[in-house]
């Protein structure tokens, strides 16, 4: 063998320069671009006969990354970025990503990465506080907010399952609303239990009909938890969290709240109060890769008794009985379904720590302030109509005359000339459109001049 079997692990400085110099360019953009959707066959042709025993220059694999494939990705952190929910990382927690991916963070156990574990520890108990969940509450960083209902809601079957005396073969059921999220749907799948189907009230999920529906059932005895959404994806409704906690609380039912989307508000006075009733979430997800501004992918998963979910979640493995043992380490691998995880609090954590949490609260603030000015702005132009009082940054409105195509047409020309990324969305059946509010560079001219293409 001529070449040395080391020589892709030595330092590199050439190429330490290439790549730093075009992460420092692109985190000078401003405003980032949008971008545009991607044509297979182009993309197919920019990269055949790339991957070959040789390898190749580094700096042309480099132009072709910037040339061709990131123009294909849709900048999910332009400021006009406004569909589904958007991701507004902090250049802070995009920097310390580059840490934690050039430190190699195995963010398993307490006993290779204490150091890691502790700091991401130490933001799941600031959110903690500001849910008014008790000292005793945590859990780990997961991929997303997918991952953490999953996780959560093994744990909230598993303490059915024990405390029911019931195996297996037990039918067990989960009360949800229609608005509930997708993942949720898929994780009743995943885990073996059945939609409890609550209807709502304004689209909101009331402990109200909760009660009632399962006072009309034959066998309430079956449901076992109940998933609040603490601000709905497509419409940003908080359920009623308190009288749903209520009935929890009556019945001994499990209580998760799904704020992967709204949760972040509970650092925002302004809407703080519709999250009352939270602090009695048996588990309970954020995903600070939509609102708290982190970089995917990461949500915080919080348990109000991690030791439950620690005697589903840990995994029995001889080589892993070292991890486990005497005192108060914390491996985040028992909380969640994961082993191997990267230590991906981290990049929150550090730019929690630098600009501090009012710098949080204010952009967050931005974000539900460019929704109301927004809702204003429709209630005030003659062919459009605001669908609902927007609650936190979603709003939804109707470009009266406008059929399913006008909107689909609308929306790829507005991409097309990089004024903005807003996709259609569903309402009852009708297509409409829809901002989502995120970014706190987003400005309201931007928002008239979208506006502006639907006259
Ligand atoms: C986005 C979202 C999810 C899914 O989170 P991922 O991070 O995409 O896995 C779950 N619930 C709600 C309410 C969401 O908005």
């Amino acid at each position: 063998m001529s070449a040395a079997p080391d020589r892709m692990h030595r330092p590199d400085n050439d190429l330490v320069d290439l790549v730093f110099d075009y992460m420092r360019e692109r985190l000078q953009y401003d405003p980032v671009p949008l971008d545009h959707p991607g044509d297979g066959e182009h993309l197919r042709a920019q990269l055949a006969g790339l991957l070959n025993p040789d390898g190749n220059n580094p700096a042309d694999v480099l132009k072709l990354y910037d040339h061709e494939l990131s123009r294909a990705v849709i900048s999910a952190d332009s400021p006009r970025y406004l569909s589904f929910i958007p991701c507004a990382p902090t250049k802070a927690a995009l920097l310390f990503d580059m840490v934690v991916s050039c430190a190699s963070l195995q963010g398993i156990s307490w006993l290779e990465a204490a150091g890691a574990i502790a700091a991401e520890n130490q933001v799941l108990r600031l959110i903690a506080d500001r849910a008014g969940l008790p000292g005793t509450a945590g859990g780990t960083f997961v991929s997303g907010g997918s991952a953490g209902n999953l996780s959560a809601l093994v744990v909230a079957r598993d303490t059915a399952r024990r405390k029911l005396g019931v195996g297996p073969e037990a039918r067990l059921r989960i009360a949800v609303a229609d608005q509930v999220h997708s993942s949720v749907k898929n994780t009743f799948n995943i885990i073996g239990v059945e939609a409890f189907k609550v209807p709502t009230v304004d689209r909101r999920f009331t402990g109200e009909a909760l009660r009632a529906a399962l006072a009309a059932d034959p066998n309430p005895e079956t449901v076992i938890a109940v998933v609040g959404t603490a601000g709905t994806t497509n419409e940003g409704i908080v359920d009623d969290l308190q009288g749903l906690s209520e009935v929890t609380r009556e019945r001994g039912l499990w209580f998760h709240v799904d704020g992967a989307y709204g949760g972040a508000g509970l650092f925002a006075p302004s809407v703080r109060a519709r999250y009352n009733g939270i602090e009695h979430a048996d588990s309970f997800v954020v995903d600070p890769h939509k609102w708290l501004f982190a970089p995917f992918d990461c949500a915080a998963l919080i348990y109000r008794n991690p030791q439950l979910a620690r005697a589903v979640h840990t995994q029995d493995a001889s080589y892993l009985d070292v991890l486990h043992t005497e005192g108060d380490e914390w491996n985040p691998t028992d909380y969640a379904y994961h082993l191997t995880r990267r230590a991906r609090g981290l990049p929150l954590w550090f730019s929690l720590a630098v600009h501090g949490t009012q710098a949080y609260t204010d952009a967050i603030e931005t974000g539900l302030k460019l929704a109301q000015d927004t809702a204003q702005l429709i209630r005030e132009t003659g062919h459009l109509e605001l669908l609902f009082d927007p609650q936190l940054s979603a709003v939804c409105f109707r470009r009266t005359g406008w059929t399913n195509d006008d909107y689909y047409r609308w929306s790829q020309q507005l991409l097309a000339d990089q004024i903005g990324f807003v996709t259609p969305t569903g309402w009852d059946g009708e297509t409409v459109a829809r901002f989502a509010f995120l970014h706190p560079g987003t400005t309201m001219e931007m928002v008239r001049e979208i506006l502006d293409t639907m006259a």
